[in-house]
């Protein structure tokens, strides 16, 4: 129903009154999300609030997404749940920004016109991995099975075991 796309926030106007958003934007609307996932079908959904507290404007809310990204170890696609709560406060310059309290993040923005996009976006794109993975390898172990079937695959090596050590310290004693 509501579309993110070319909205935004006045924060200007959060001096007088809270300010509210709620809705949804098709990752495939997010051009610098839609590059790094391995599907752009899906939606993100998120709810803003940007309110007049303790002196400056403060903008927090809620980011949710079922991402697909592309495993590194096996280059299959991966569900990546996202959900995420943010807590800015507005800064216009590099000053306020490094004044700001530790509980906000700085949002820059001269005007006070917030893409709400492109906030969106910019939370989704910090919630991301440094490198995706499988959470667990066996499933990329999967992955590469159906792919290539390992012909010449080299022995295997046996973990060490601790109580192998422990088995030989036994079997002497008898
Ligand atoms: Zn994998």
């Amino acid at each position: 129903m509501s579309g993110a796309s070319g909205e935004y926030l006045d924060l200007t106007r959060a001096r007088h009154q809270p300010l509210g958003w709620a809705g949804t934007i098709g990752i495939a609307a997010l051009p610098r999300l839609a590059s790094v996932v391995a599907d752009t079908s899906g939606l993100a959904s998120a709810k803003v609030h940007a309110k007049h507290d303790g002196g400056q404007i403060t903008v927090q809310g809620k980011v949710e997404a079922n991402l697909l990204l592309t495993c590194q170890r096996c280059f299959r696609k991966m569900e990546f749940p996202v959900n995420t709560d943010f807590n800015l406060a507005w800064v216009r310059n590099e000053t306020e920004a490094m004044n700001l309290a530790d509980v906000y993040e700085p949002l820059m923005s001269i005007s006070g016109r917030v893409n709400i996009a492109e906030l969106i976006e910019d939370e989704l794109l910090l919630a991301l991995p440094m490198v995706a993975l499988h959470a667990a390898p066996q499933k990329c172990d999967l992955g590469v099975r159906d792919i290539a079937p390992p012909v010449a695959a080299e022995p295997e090596v046996d973990p060490p075991n601790p109580f192998a050590a422990l088995e030989v310290l036994k079997r002497g004693r008898h």
